[in-house]
């Protein structure tokens, strides 16, 4: 089974290139002798700025010791565009957020007067809120805090449409389970963007909940795929034959993370028996915008089995999916 080497090789890179960021921001804390307590943690890129600068004095032989300690150092801002995937209360005039940042990945940042009638937030935020932030850095011990927020409207009202509503609210459940916090996706990023914007588009179409089941199945393969998850679904991964329509028996195992041939299918105790057109649909993901709503409803069951292995737990919101 090949889903432990791809999970394993994914972890190992990010895992490397934490570390390399994390060494960045330990040697300026070594080279303060006397740290100022408010900003114990000051911010990489001004740190830094403030350590070459130290440095090249050092070099030319003077010593710089008091101009480090002397100025606090303000937290550094950083522009991006997010999209709100949770949005609590925090007082009556505050909100904690969490927001997925193209840049950045997921993280967790107050909203101080967020609620007020004026703030720089364009209203309270709601869950799907999108649009330019501006948020002063954090660690992963702390929140960082938004500052702006400018909103673009026509993001928050797909309530209006309960099924499409649903499917937003899984495929942003399935999105946060799968990443982590401070792990930037920016292809992920713009799929799920792409995905809130053509679900919110398609609500007074003709086939409005075919077009989002269609939209949804896309969405959680693209997610799949980003996080090093991606299925094999064009060939059995068992004998690798390339999938035709000629097969008798098309079945799916999660534990293998793909496609199973009849020959094969006696090994894997986990499969699921799939009818041709689902199995036909995730071979060949163009077919996916032109199926009936029935194949795309046991695609999706599938892929709901699929995150409930993934995940050892049913999402939350799967089951206002799949009786639907
Ligand atoms: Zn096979």
């Amino acid at each position: 089974m090949n889903v432990n080497k791809v999970l394993t090789k994914d972890y190992e890179n990010k895992t490397l290139s934490r570390s390399g960021k994390n060494k960045a921001n330990t040697k300026p804390i070594q080279t303060q002798t006397n740290p100022i307590k408010a900003n114990k943690m000051p911010k990489q890129t001004q740190f830094k700025a403030k350590q070459s600068q130290f440095q090249r004095q050092k070099n030319g032989g003077a010593c710089c010791f008091v101009y480090t300690i002397r100025y606090d150092i303000p937290d550094m801002l950083t522009k991006d565009l997010a999209i709100c995937i949770r949005a609590l209360d925090y007082s009556e005039t505050s909100q904690i957020v969490t927001l997925f940042i193209r840049a950045t990945g997921k993280i967790k940042a107050i909203a101080k007067g967020s609620k007020r009638p004026k703030s720089a937030f364009d209203g309270p935020i709601e869950i799907f809120s999108c649009g330019k932030i501006v948020f002063s850095d954090s660690t992963k011990e702390k929140l960082a805090t938004l500052t702006e927020f400018e909103q673009q409207p026509g993001f928050t009202h797909q309530s209006d449409n309960l099924f499409a509503f649903n499917c937003c609210l899984l495929g942003t459940e399935l999105l946060s389970s799968l990443t982590n916090d401070y792990d930037p996706h920016p292809q992920l990023f713009d799929s799920f963007l792409q995905f809130l914007q053509n679900t919110n588009e398609t609500r007074d179409a003709l086939h409005a909940s075919r077009d989002t089941l269609a939209l949804l199945i896309l969405f959680q393969l693209a997610l799949l795929k980003e996080v090093g998850l991606q299925p094999i679904l064009n060939a059995c991964i068992n004998c690798k034959n390339n999938f035709s329509t000629d097969w008798s028996e098309v079945y799916f195992s999660s534990l293998a993370n793909g496609l199973i041939c009849r020959d094969c299918e006696a090994s894997f105790p986990d499969k699921i028996r799939l009818k041709k057109n689902a199995a036909g649909c995730l071979a060949n993901l163009k077919r996916i915008a032109e199926s009936n709503e029935k194949t795309l409803k046991e695609v999706e069951k599938i892929l709901i089995h699929h995150f409930t292995n993934t995940l050892g737990r049913p999402p939350k919101m799967a089951k206002h999916i799949s009786k639907s």
